[in-house]
């Protein structure tokens, strides 16, 4: 389709009003199973930028002092229109990103968690009380919101990792600006939607399309408090040390390499199963998952065996068929990318199990498809190991002891999740202990956590001190004070000391 025919146009969202900005640089958004060109969006400048922080500014004092139960109203409501549009979001993820609708359905699913945890908003602004700290003293603790935050999202997961961000943010009383991922920004636009019809004031709930222009002016915005971010490694640590050059709270969560331990006493169906979920569903497109299986002492060949096999009957081919196993990868440029790690992996020497190089689905021959990729004796110098690929390519190491396991992933610059496979308890309890990562499966591949937990990894996997959504994302969006106060009928009199406790 030529870009010339597209006729939907995404809009920003700010002051609760839908603006088109046809007039200044545009991106096109794909559908990436025909591989043709389905809308247009338009691209942030500074200006535009600003008039949403602006909008989010003047929300801010009304919102914040909204009382805790009719804020938690609003979530409540909002949970509910996401729950009755779970097939309508899930369609819209599955239309722009690529994956199957089934998965985009889990990721709704995933987000409702996390807004399910938020609705818990009063219970977590709680503070604490002192009485007595001192004759007719007593102290006291709040948590407060910060103000305007905003969000940068990747385009991997549409739909659950703003809202990883944004349900926490504003339920903690603060207004959001969000810099949605520019290739599959449309999901984002129907949460808009059902935050307003949930009765969230306008100005509390904003996005803004763009790219690094956009992003710029968030991070050296002087009216923007707080910035979340989640994409890739080197965006994340520019972010990471924009935001805290510029005097802003940051968290900033990057890529990953995140592998699988096969111990030699493993349920081995079970692995393999794991293994080939973990590796390509969403077409390998997970920051959680497993790109590296590390094959320990002789479980090697059988383990290699048992992955090619169940490879082989996966279905390749649009998100929208409900017999596909796995989608597209998101563009052209990851498709190619993909492609050149497969070749580079090939030379380097690795055996190519199964090539996903040569994988054509009929009637989508213009569609960003890559095959499942197997590569077996691996080793940790070859791109296709040290490099995050980010698409249908597990690779296998072997190590011969748990040992030898441990010291190779925790030698890796990154450190997301990680998983052990293994029914031995003792190998499980050493390697969860000394595992240098932030997220750990114990005979679980994609140990993401549940919404009450928080979510973050290690290493160049995360740039700040908290992690995402749960108890540490309520401490990201607000900050504490402490208030020391004296009611007492006599006056304390002059005391030129430091005050002592008496
Ligand atoms: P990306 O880093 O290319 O983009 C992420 C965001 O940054 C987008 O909104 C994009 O517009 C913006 N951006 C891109 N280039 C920029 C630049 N030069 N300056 C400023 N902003 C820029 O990531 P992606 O390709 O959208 O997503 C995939 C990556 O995200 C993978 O590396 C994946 O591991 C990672 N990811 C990590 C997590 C996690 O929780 N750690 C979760 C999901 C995805």
């Amino acid at each position: 389709m030529e870009t010339s025919t597209v006729t939907r146009f995404v809009s920003h969202f700010i002051g609760g009003e839908f603006l088109e900005a046809r007039n200044g640089r545009t991106a096109d958004i794909y559908d990436p199973a025909h591989g043709t060109v389905q809308a247009r969006l338009p691209l942030a400048d500074e200006a535009t930028v600003d008039q949403a922080v602006q909008a989010a500014l003047r929300a801010y004092p009304a919102w914040q002092q909204t009382p805790l139960g009719a804020r938690a109203e609003v979530l409540f409501s909002f949970r509910e229109l996401v729950r009755a549009n779970a097939t309508r979001l899930a369609e819209l993820v599955s239309s722009e990103h690529g994956k199957v609708v089934s998965d985009a359905g889990g990721e709704v699913t995933r987000a409702l968690e996390v807004i399910d945890f938020a609705c818990s908003l009063p219970h977590f602004m709680k503070g604490e009380y002192s009485e007595g700290v001192s004759r007719s003293i007593d102290t006291f603790s709040v948590r407060q919101p910060l103000g305007v935050c905003a969000g940068i999202t990747p385009f991997n997961f549409p739909l659950m990792v703003p809202v990883w961000m944004y349900a926490i943010a504003i339920a903690t009383g603060n207004t959001f600006v969000l810099k949605p991922s520019e290739r599959d920004p449309s999901v984002s636009m129907l949460m808009a939607e059902l935050w307003s019809k949930a009765g969230l004031p306008d100005g509390v709930f904003n996005i803004v399309h763009g790219d690094k222009i956009a992003v710029d002016a968030l991070l050296h915005h002087p009216d923007v408090a707080a910035i979340s971010f989640v994409g890739s490694t080197p965006i994340a640590r520019y972010v990471y040390e924009t935001a805290a050059k510029t005097g802003k709270r940051v968290q900033a969560l990057g890529g990953a390499k995140n592998h699988l331990v096969v111990m030699p006493d493993a349920d081995l169906d079970a692995a393999a199963d794991a293994l080939v979920s973990a590796a390509f569903g969403s077409a390998g497109q997970r920051c959680m998952a497993i790109s590296a299986s590390v094959s320990v002492g002789d479980v090697a060949e059988p383990l290699m065996d048992a992955i090619a096999q169940r490879v082989k009957a996966l279905r390749v081919g649009p998100g929208s068929d409900a017999k596909t196993d796995m989608g597209p990868v998101v563009c052209a440029t990851a498709r190619d990318r993909v492609v050149s790690y497969i070749d580079a992996g090939v030379t380097s020497g690795a055996a190519l199990v199964i090539d996903g190089r040569t994988c054509r689905v009929p009637g989508y021959e213009g569609g960003f498809f890559v095959g499942p990729t197997l590569f077996d004796q691996v080793t940790p110098k070859m791109s296709i190991y040290t490099d995050e690929i980010f698409g249908p390519v597990l690779v296998n190491l072997r190590a011969q002891s748990l040992d030898e396991a441990l010291a190779l992933i925790n030698a890796n610059p990154y450190g997301n999740g990680t998983a052990i496979f293994t029914r031995s308890g003792a190998a499980a309890r050493r390697f969860q202990r000394d595992v240098q990562v932030g997220m750990v499966g114990v005979n679980v591949p994609i140990p993401v956590p549940v919404g009450f937990y928080s979510f973050g990894g290690w290493k160049a996997s995360l740039f700040g001190d908290l992690h995402i959504y749960g108890e540490d994302g309520f401490r990201f969006y607000t900050r504490g004070k402490v208030i020391t106060s004296r009611w007492d009928e006599q006056n304390a009199g002059i005391n030129l000391g430091f005050p002592v406790h008496k």
